[in-house]
């Protein structure tokens, strides 16, 4: 089923990227595998997939210590600062970056295992009081001139949840503000090139709209069951 349903993701990416005259070989996939069990992500690896996706620190860090495989682990859930110590060794990115604090635990974390942690800043686009991450343009330069002292954090990109809405211009207008933040504060400081953002439902327009990493669990994986633990499957 897996092998099915990336193919079908692949067409559409590759549509959108035609549309929106970019390079395929400019994006990359994260499958979000999320509440799906172990088997799920080895049948994923069997068929070609290497970034994989977690939102929970706890799922995090069980699946990634239960896994021996060469594969690129990101977080991508909301993250409190006592469970930086569950992701910091398997992750390779931390998308979810909102505040300073979170910031320097991360840094301290990453210095005492000797590496240097990639992170994505997370912005609220849409504005819904239910998602996580800098409310505007003004916080988020403040809070990456703030991380330029922090060795141990590499920043990387921006990342945003667009609106839960299937109305197309709304989730342009989120996507395209990421996309002039990354703009302007990539002006500033050269490393912060990515934009993070693009999930099942709105992958096309991320696309068109400047997206290097989706971030795609449902249309790939299939849809969630929620009635058991991934451990229970
Ligand atoms: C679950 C999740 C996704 C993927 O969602 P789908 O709609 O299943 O593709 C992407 N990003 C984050 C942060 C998530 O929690």
């Amino acid at each position: 089923m897996i092998e099915n349903n990336l193919k079908i993701v692949f067409e559409k990416i590759h549509d959108s990227v035609e549309k929106s005259k970019r390079n395929f070989g400019d994006i990359r996939i994260v499958a979000i595998s999320k509440t799906n069990p172990i088997s799920s992500i080895l049948e994923g690896l069997k068929v070609g997939i290497t970034n994989f996706g977690e939102n929970k620190a706890i799922e995090f860090r069980d699946k990634s210590k239960l896994i021996i495989a060469d594969l690129v682990w990101h977080f991508v859930g909301h993250l409190q600062r006592n469970k930086v110590k569950y992701v910091i060794n398997a992750a390779e990115y931390i998308h979810s970056v909102e505040s300073f604090k979170l910031a320097e635990e991360i840094n301290k974390r990453a210095k005492t295992i000797g590496k240097v942690q990639n992170i994505f800043f997370e912005v609220n686009t849409s504005n819904e009081e239910s998602k996580f991450g800098l409310s505007n343009y003004d916080e988020l330069c403040e809070l990456v001139k703030r991380c330029e002292e922090l060795s141990n954090i590499q920043m990387c990109g921006l990342m945003t949840m667009a609106s839960f809405t299937s109305n197309e211009t709304e989730l342009r207008k989120n996507f395209s503000s990421l996309r002039e933040m990354r703009d302007k504060i990539n002006n500033k400081t050269k490393s912060i090139s990515e934009l993070s953002m693009g999930m099942t439902n709105d992958y096309p327009i991320a696309i068109e709209e400047g997206a290097t990493i989706l971030r795609i669990g449902t249309a790939i994986f299939g849809k969630r069951d929620t009635s058991l633990t991934w451990s229970e499957k």
